[in-house]
């Protein structure tokens, strides 16, 4: 069967050894829809069905809810195909089916799913005399009306578990397992009865009306406030839409010999290669997930260190278990890597319900990438590919110091790696709220749902009593990159009083405790925590890539704490070195301010030779730190008035050290004052009308060099704020001169570079003339962006700015660099160099340095390094490797 290609093709079918989609088309079939097609394609045991395109839902969301001509005759042919696969059974059972959503990439449990399509008063006797399970028959009824009654008609679930919660307190019967196919029948009656109450609409009969039912309302779940805080959270576009994969069921609770359970293929925690998951006998669907009963283990060597007490998988079904190992052995081969399976045994026959690359911890992606290559699986480049470089600086976070004294409270499972310590809340809002306080918070909770996203986003730690390590809360966390341990069975959660029983404590909202997503222990109070260690997988990973890039990744760093950083993380210099924060230091602040204020030139001097000292100082730290890795040194930049007291008292201080009246003080202080900070009077302004100032710094570098000769550091004097070529070239004689000056005293010539930062459009434009008088550019992103007003490339048609009294407001500042921002600023410079023939090295300074879509772009734009902040250097690293890869490919 060929791939459909044209536009008015909205249904694709898929059944035993064929399909008319492929894993490639995601776009179209969602990621659910287009593996199940991939599947089949590789003879896997699927249900047979049929997926509804990606474009269907966008028509269907824009067009008021009206179909697309044709859509209709599709679905009838595809699922009288569906039918024939099954087959009609002679026994007149209905084909019962489930109605699935599915994006372009996963959003797990943020859209809906109805299953057991097809069941009505009629039907439903039919099933119970084919199977000879009556039970099983009416249980699948009372299912399917709560999934479509809650789904399809908003009839909240809410009521339907009160219905059956007093049922079995009516009939004296504890659990769900306890009721028969009789009292399911009555519950059957109960739950339409309540339906009519709650509902305008009738439940629909046929099967017909059903299907569409469900297919509207798995595409208007796109838009539901859960699936869109979900959207926002992980830049998935809102215009994507979802396919809707129709699909014949199959029953993992038809009986003891039947399961259901998902399984990952590595451990998604540690990315161990070995099966990790869980399963319920006699059991549908979402029983697994949602928490409802607490699931088995898949493999006796999982469940051995768990000391469960249910059967494995292995032990209880060990054919099927068989199967299932060659399966995953047989998906990850084919899709080369880690993969999350959903299956359900109906009578001891395996079906696949759906695969996909599993969601992990960073760590485990590591660790997984590393064995990959090493299993031959796929190459270095590969492996680098697949690690999101945003996701390291999870790694960097702090880890539990073991040497602190814990208090172990409990122990669940170690379902989100990394430590994490906060006051206890028990609601998704109550996060929100004290995480817009500022405070770090614990969400601690039964189990979590899709309604609470926005709660463990905020969260600093998930903790939850019940659920495994596929459970909501668990997939989310590994998500989000939030600590999480899960299925907690002593924590008691009290949601009344607002309080947690943990062992014989009583904790209450607010007070503090600390989990260890790692270990799965919960602890209490704030547990220290230390630096990681940045070994192992990561250190191989991050070789590759140092190995591969091109790009230089150097870090912003003025203190001898940024600068160790620095070097820890891996940089390959310092980028950028404000001067002006050694300024602000309390022990020089008051020599700094009399130094400006005054205006005499003696006394500036004397100042200025007491600062000296102390800048020789920084730039001797700095030095032995970095040893001959480049640095880049930036002369003194923001205006002056910036280092000016405020405060009545500070200013009378500063007559008094100055002999000067306050009235004279306050008089200098209004000359000095920049009424345009961000353009006017500043960087190498400053430069030209009090030379003195960069005379110094030159000065003290120059002596710091010299102190310091072992180290053979390689310093760079980077100028600010150049808009014009003569600026440029008298900054440039006064360095010259400072060097002579140097050479005349001392006998020797200070070996430095020289050159500018790129930080106003101008100077951008001026490129090509200012190459001549430099050693070396760095584009200032952040000053770029902001003076060229940039806006994102989806705003700029309809972007209104804001008016504010005295001024302008533009939006957000921060954007990723490309060829249509003030990318094609940085590439109008960078081309005009090259073409000038003189040999300049560029790099970027500024937030865009440790952003990875910037990079691909500054990478291909031909720029020899990036600096940025050092918790990003293994995030810029990673990206310059990436960049290069896929600029090569
Ligand atoms: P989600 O995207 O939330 O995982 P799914 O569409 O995968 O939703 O459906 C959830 C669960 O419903 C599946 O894991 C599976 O157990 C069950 N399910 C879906 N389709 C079928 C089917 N055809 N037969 C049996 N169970 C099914
Ligand atoms: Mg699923
Ligand atoms: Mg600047």
């Amino acid at each position: 069967m060929s791939v459909n290609v044209a536009s008015n093709v909205y249904v694709f079918s898929f059944g035993p050894g064929q399909a008319d989609g492929d894993a490639s088309l995601k776009e179209l079939l969602g990621g659910k829809g287009a593996n199940l097609a991939e599947m089949c394609r590789l003879g896997l045991p699927v249900p047979p069905g049929f997926t509804i395109s990606t474009d269907v839902c966008g028509a269907f969301l824009s067009d008021e809810g009206r179909f697309p001509e044709g859509l209709l005759e599709q679905v009838e042919v595809a699922l009288a195909r569906v039918r024939e696969i099954v087959g009609e059974r002679p026994d007149g059972a209905p084909t019962l089916l489930s109605v699935r959503s599915g994006g372009r990439v996963s959003m797990p449990g943020m859209m809906d799913t109805v299953l057991n399509l097809g069941l009505n008063d009629e039907t439903v006797k039919r099933l119970a005399e084919a199977t000879g399970d009556h039970r099983f028959a009416w249980d699948s009824y009372r299912r399917f009306i709560q999934m479509y009654a809650d789904v399809v008609m908003g009839v909240a679930h809410d009521y339907f578990e009160e219905i059956l919660d007093d049922y079995k307190l009516d009939n004296a019967l504890n659990s769900d397992a306890d009721l028969e196919a009789d009292d399911w029948k009555a519950v059957v009656v109960l739950y339409l009865a309540c339906i009519q109450e709650h509902s305008d609409s009738v439940f629909p009969e046929t099967l017909s009306d059903q299907l569409w039912g469900a297919i509207r309302a798995v595409f208007n779940s796109w838009n539901n406030a859960r699936a869109e805080t979900y959207r926002k959270l992980h830049n998935i576009p809102h215009a994507w839409g979802t396919a809707v994969t129709v699909q014949a069921m199959v029953f993992g609770n038809l009986g003891d010999r039947s399961a259901t359970g998902v399984c990952f293929t590595r451990n998604p925690s540690t990315g161990e290669r070995s099966l990790y998951g869980e399963f319920l006998p006699n059991a549908q669907g979402e029983d697994v997930v949602a928490g409802i009963r607490t699931p088995y283990y898949i493999s006796e060597i999982a469940r051995q260190a768990a000391g469960d007490t249910n059967p494995s998988l292995e032990s209880y079904m060990p054919e099927n278990y068989g199967q299932l190992v060659a399966l995953c052995d047989q998906l990850e081969a084919h899709f080369k890597d880690m993969q999350d399976i959903e299956f359900t045994i109906q009578e001891e026959k395996l079906y696949v319900l759906q695969t996909r690359s599993g969601k992990r911890a960073t760590q485990a992606a590591l660790k997984i990438a590393v064995d990959l290559v090493a299993e031959g699986v796929f190459t270095r480049e590969e492996a680098l590919l697949r690690i999101d470089p945003s996701s390291l600086d999870q790694l960097l976070h702090p880890t539990l110091d073991t040497n602190s004294a814990i208090t172990v409270l409990t122990k669940g499972l170690p379902a989100s790696p990394g430590a994490a310590s906060g006051h206890i809340v028990f609601t998704a809002n109550e996060a929100e709220a004290a995480k817009a306080n500022g405070q770090n918070i614990i969400l601690v909770r039964m189990e979590t749902s899709p309604e609470d996203i926005h709660g463990m986003y905020a969260a600093n730690g998930i903790l939850t009593s019940r659920g495994g390590m596929t459970s909501h809360a668990a997939v989310v966390a590994r998500g989000l990159g939030r600590a999480c341990v899960s299925g907690a069975s002593g924590v008691r959660i009290d949601f009344d009083k607002q309080t947690a029983q943990i062992g014989d404590r009583v904790f209450k909202s607010g007070d503090v405790i600390t989990i260890d997503g790692s270990t799965g222990r919960v602890m209490d109070g704030e547990v220290q925590t230390k630096e990681p260690e940045l070994t192992g997988d990561f250190a191989t990973l991050i070789g590759w890539a140092d190995n591969i890039r091109q790009l230089g990744i150097r870090a912003n760093a003025e203190t001898t704490r940024d600068a160790k950083m620095a070097r820890k993380f891996g940089a390959d210099g310092i980028g950028l070195c404000r001067t002006e924060h050694m300024f602000f230091d309390p022990s020089r602040i008051d020599l700094v301010r009399q130094m400006i204020i005054t205006t005499e030139a003696s006394v500036r001097q004397e100042k200025l030779d007491a600062l000296r000292v102390f800048q020789v100082q920084d730039f001797s730290e700095l030095f032995s730190v970095m040893e001959d890795l480049p640095m880049t040194i930036r002369l003194l930049d923001p205006p002056l008035h910036e280092f000016l007291p405020h405060a009545e008292a500070d200013c009378e201080r500063l007559a008094e050290a100055l002999d000067m009246p306050l009235a004279a003080l306050q008089q200098r202080m209004q000359v000095l004052y920049e009424s345009n900070p961000m353009l006017g009077h500043r960087g190498c302004r400053l430069g030209v009308t009090m030379p003195e100032v960069y005379e110094m710094q030159l000065d003290a570098i120059f002596e710091a060099m010299e102190a310091s000769l072992k180290n053979n550091a390689q310093v760079e004097i980077m100028i600010p704020f150049i808009m014009s070529v003569a600026e440029l070239q008298k900054m440039r004689d006064l360095v010259d001169q400072r060097k002579s000056h140097w050479h005349e005293i001392k006998g020797s010539t200070p070996k430095i570079q020289f050159g500018t930062m790129i930080e106003t459009p101008r100077a951008a434009l001026l490129a090509g003339q200012l190459a001549p008088l430099v050693d070396f550019m760095s584009f200032g992103s952040n000053d770029l962006t902001q003076m060229t007003m940039a806006i994102s490339r989806d705003d700029a048609a309809s972007f209104l700015p804001t008016y504010v009294s005295g001024g302008l407001l533009v939006s957000d500042p921060f954007m990723h660099l490309d060829e249509d921002g003030v990318g094609a600023l940085i590439k109008i410079a960078t081309d005009a160099v090259k073409k000038s023939g003189f040999d300049v090295k560029l790099g970027l300074c500024g937030e865009h340095g440790g952003d990875p879509e910037s990079i691909r772009f500054l990478n291909s734009a031909g720029l020899n390094y990036v600096s940025c902040s050092p918790y990003r250097l293994p995030i810029a690293r990673l990206s310059a490797a990436q960049a290069q890869i896929l600029m090569q490919k």
